[in-house]
């Protein structure tokens, strides 16, 4: 039987919602799959054997459909929820309709937020998703490297919250050229419009695509391959053994895009250690007062984090 926090819980759940103690959460729709509730508490439980003052922490998950964001967030407020996680589709748009105020200028350019820590005022909105990416490729695609997209020619495909991080933090770390391939053409040009740099193409990914860069890292930001029976992100037949591919996705742990670059040899890897920094850095957020802080205590927990999920 699941605990109470594994349970997915829903709106009516946080109307009733009694818990005592200090209560975080992941907010998304599906999320089921999320594996956050999992690593945070293992990495409160560590921290609470040090320091009793967060013997009563949890993470909670909430599935919270998107049309049901703006009526949740005043509720997670009022409950006091001291710190929430956004995943698909809410980072976006928690910023779109004013839900959350920007921590700094680089998340009002980025437009997009995935980790909010309580405000009496209302919730302070940061975006961890750039620096989870950046430290995950670098410990398993650009090894060693301290600024890993730094040179590098990077296919992104998605135009949604997360990939509007890593297309930030790709600029942010001086990439060599960032082409970016969506669905939804009017979402892409609003991406392409808020990076305004001439580094950056877009392509359309519903079509074939006769030209791209030679040796690209391709980073898969969509949320295609969350489900089982998804089709690849994006064809690699015909592609050289240079690609490197990072799936944004971890759960399933192989996508079809993964499986295709393990079959052509490619170094590939999927979405789980991003999670754990991206998680490692908002819960330094949440638990000290000021953000140079969290940055140094975030790798004490990636390693808590990690250990839970056998990484
Ligand atoms: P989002 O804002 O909802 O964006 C979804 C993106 O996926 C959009 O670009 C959308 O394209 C594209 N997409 C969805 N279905 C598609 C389909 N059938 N064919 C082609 N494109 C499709 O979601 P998000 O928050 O950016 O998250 C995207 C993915 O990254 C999710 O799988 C999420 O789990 C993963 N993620 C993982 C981590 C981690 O720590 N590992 C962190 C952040 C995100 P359109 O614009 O055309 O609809």
């Amino acid at each position: 039987m699941l605990s109470f926090s594994e349970k997915t819980h829903t709106l009516d759940d946080l109307c009733n919602w009694h818990a005592t103690g200090t209560s975080l959460a992941v907010i998304g729709h599906p999320v089921e799959h999320s594996l956050s509730p999992r690593m945070h508490n293992a990495a409160l439980s560590a921290l609470a054997e040090d320091d009793a003052r967060f013997s009563d922490w949890q993470y909670y998950k909430f599935d919270i459909p998107p049309e049901r964001l703006c009526d949740a967030l005043p509720l997670f407020h009022k409950k006091g929820f001291r710190g929430l996680n956004l995943t698909v589709p809410h980072k976006v748009n928690v910023l779109k309709e004013g839900l959350a105020k920007p921590d700094s200028k680089s998340v009002v350019n980025m437009g997009a937020a995935n980790t909010l820590k309580w405000h009496a005022e209302g919730y302070i909105a940061y975006n961890t998703d750039g620096f989870g990416m950046s430290r995950a490729i670098g410990e398993h695609l650009c090894v060693g490297n301290a600024m890993p997209l730094q040179g590098v020619s990077v296919v992104l495909l998605g135009a949604g919250g997360a990939a509007r991080a890593a297309a930030f933090q790709c600029l942010r770390e001086d990439c060599r050229e960032l082409w970016i391939g969506n669905r939804n053409q009017e979402r892409l040009a609003d991406l392409l419009a808020d990076l305004n740099d001439s580094r950056v193409r877009g392509f359309d990914i519903t079509q074939e695509q006769a030209f791209m860069p030679s040796e690209p890292l391709l980073i898969n930001a969509t949320s295609v391959g969350l489900r089982e029976e998804d089709p690849a992100a994006f064809s690699l037949a015909g592609r050289s053994e240079s690609w490197r591919v990072f799936d944004m996705v971890y759960s399933p742990a192989e996508t079809a895009l993964l499986r295709q670059a393990r079959n052509r040899g490619f170094p590939a890897v999927n979405g789980l250690p991003m999670l754990v920094w991206q998680g490692a850095l908002a819960l330094a957020i949440w638990t000290n007062d000021h953000f140079e802080n969290a940055l140094t205590h975030a790798p004490i927990f990636a390693e808590d984090m990690g250990q839970a999920l056998a990484l």
